[in-house]
Formats: C-alpha cells, sequence, structure tokens
C-alpha cells in the first residue's frame, strides 16, 4: 500500500518522497483515511511505530484545502513531556516544509516569552504540555475558540504524570465540536474512562 492510496496530496507526498518514506506503516494506514474524514479517534500505538505522522499528515492536509489562511489556532496536541512535544512539533515542521502551515511548540520550565513571540506571529498548529496550555488559556494569551481538532498524545503517560486535572480543565476550554484523536500506548480503566470523556463515536484502531 501506498502513501497516496491513503488520499493524501500531491504536496505531502512530495514532501514524503524527501523525507524518504516509501509506504505508510500500519497505524497510519489504519489512522490516515479516519484523520481526514474527520472522525474522532482511538489508537493504540507504542512510540516507533509512526504515529506522530499517523495524526500530523492528515492535520496538516485538512489545513491545506483551507482557501483562506487565517491566523488561528486549529489543531492542539498534548504531549506529557517537554520533550516529546518538542518531538512532535519537529514533525509538524518537517511534514509542512514548504507550506503555509505554521507550527508552535509551548511548554513549561521555560521562558513563555519566546512562545509568546512565536504564537503571535501565527499559529495553525499548537504543540503543547497541558501546564503551559492552561497557563496560556487562563491568562486569555491564546485563543482556543477556533479549534478543530484535538490530539491527545501519549494519554497513558498523561495520567501516569498526574495530568488527569490539567486536561479536564483544559477540555472545558475547548469547543464541543472538535475532532478529537486519542492516542496511548497502553489501555487500563482509566485510560479507557478519559476517552470515553473525550472521544465521539471513535473508530477503534488497534495495530
Ligand atoms: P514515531 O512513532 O511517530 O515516534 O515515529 C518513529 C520514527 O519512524 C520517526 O523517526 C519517523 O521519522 C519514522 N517514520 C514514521 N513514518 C515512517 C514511514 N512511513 N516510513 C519510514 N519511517 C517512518
Amino acid at each position: 500500500m501506498s502513501f497516496s492510496s491513503l488520499g493524501l496530496h500531491p504536496d505531502l507526498l512530495a514532501i514524503l518522497d524527501k523525507v524518504g518514506y516509501q509506504a505508510p506503516t500500519p497505524i497510519q494506514r489504519a489512522a490516515i483515511p479516519e484523520v481526514l474524514a474527520g472522525h474522532d479517534v482511538m489508537a493504540g500505538a507504542q512510540t516507533g511505530t509512526g504515529k506522530t505522522a499517523a495524526f500530523a499528515l492528515p492535520l496538516i492536509q485538512r489545513q491545506l484545502v483551507r482557501v483562506v489562511a487565517e491566523n488561528a489556532i486549529r489543531v492542539l496536541v498534548l504531549t506529557p513531556t517537554r520533550e516529546l512535544a518538542q518531538q512532535v512539533h519537529q514533525s509538524f515542521v518537517k511534514y509542512s516544509e514548504g507550506l503555509a502551515i505554521k507550527a508552535v511548540v509551548a511548554y513549561g520550565g521555560a521562558s513563555i516569552n519566546p512562545q509568546l513571540e512565536a504564537l503571535n506571529q501565527g499559529c495553525d498548529v499548537l504543540v503543547a504540555t497541558p501546564g503551559r496550555l492552561l497557563e496560556l488559556a487562563i491568562k486569555e494569551l491564546i485563543d482556543l475558540s477556533t479549534l478543530e481538532t484535538l490530539v491527545l498524545d501519549e494519554a497513558d503517560r498523561m495520567l501516569d504524570m498526574g495530568f488527569i486535572i490539567d486536561i479536564n480543565r483544559i477540555l472545558k476550554r475547548l469547543p464541543n465540536t472538535r475532532q478529537t484523536l486519542f492516542f496511548s500506548a497502553t489501555f487500563n480503566d482509566d485510560v479507557f474512562a478519559l476517552s470515553k470523556t473525550m472521544l465521539k463515536q471513535p473508530k477503534l484502531l488497534e495495530v
């Protein structure tokens, strides 16, 4: 199976060619068409399976087809750690090279000012850790009312690290009509309970 048969845009196919990916991984095959179609997704995927591209590629594509470029946050990716936030941000930058899409990263334990400067230069995709995201939202430094898609990456680690209260506070601030993509390496009762509060008729992807 090829990336083109998953419905990806020629611009993205050209980028994938440059990056050197020849064929989609199983999670990419399963997730890309569902995300493109706008469905909620609940996916079991370990690190190293290509899960970042599984959500980044279709989300970039959904921004590409927008007729009028606007300066508004459409995609929010929450990650448990600063390192993962940086990696996911780098992936969005890599997969949207040369395209009119701006990805910004924000995490705690670092000065907020450079992050704000980046945000003020335009942001379509915000990758953030929960605490810093809440800080930005509570201080009304970001507008989340235009959000179309929320990605929760490594949900099990989020819960292990005690982020449940922050996540619930963030969810209250997001539009109800959004698409939600829920990724977790493992599933236990707590992970299922969280997924239930976030997802609407999700497509279950186990690869
Ligand atoms: P991830 O699971 O998202 O952390 O990705 C793991 C690694 O796989 C990253 O270094 C990606 O660059 C790489 N990768 C993702 N998708 C593909 C693909 N379709 N073909 C080859 N490498 C890939």
